[in-house]
């Protein structure tokens, strides 16, 4: 800090930052080195259950790398109401923190719907017991957010249904 009587004081800091280039997709490369995506999920639909608009917006431009359809639920009744109207979704997302009705309840509403549909929690805390309760809910596996895309995409991969 240097200091002048009358003239004002001058303050000298550092602060550690990183830079990011581009937004978070681009540090992941989710597509072969040729160029061809890794996922191919076109005719697929996926319901994201996520009350957090950035969150989702995250989850969007990741899942649009698929070219899967995208049906979008703020809350839990919402998400069944979205459920019960679309009859071929393949597969749900579900954010735990939910307004109205949490992860767990919406996930035992849709799995009343249809048993047979994977649904995959995404844990805000990784020491809680929202693991536990998402599969005692009937989720059939977890991601622990913050979400890592291809973990992400590696993750529904295994559940995605085969269908055609
Ligand atoms: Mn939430």
């Amino acid at each position: 800090m240097d200091s002048e009587i009358g003239k004002g004081s001058e303050f000298k800091f550092t602060i550690p930052i990183r830079y990011v280039k581009g937004n978070a997709l681009t540090q992941y490369d989710i597509s072969t080195s040729n160029g061809k995506d890794l996922f191919d999920w076109k005719d697929y639909n996926i319901l994201v259950v996520e009350d957090n608009v950035s969150n989702f917006e995250f989850l969007k431009a990741v899942l649009s790398k698929t070219k899967s359809n995208i049906l979008w639920a703020e809350t839990g009744p919402s998400a069944i109401e979205i459920f019960k109207e679309n009859e071929n979704i393949h597969l749900v997302l579900m954010d735990i923190q939910i307004p109205e009705l949490d992860g767990y309840e919406t996930t035992r509403e849709i799995l009343k719907i249809n048993p047979d549909v994977p649904v995959i929690a995404q844990t805000a805390f990784a020491m809680s017991r929202d693991r536990e309760k998402s599969l005692e809910a009937g989720c059939i596996d977890y991601i622990s957010k913050p979400i890592k895309p291809l973990d992400l995409l590696n993750l529904m991969e295994r559940y995605i249904p085969v269908v055609k």
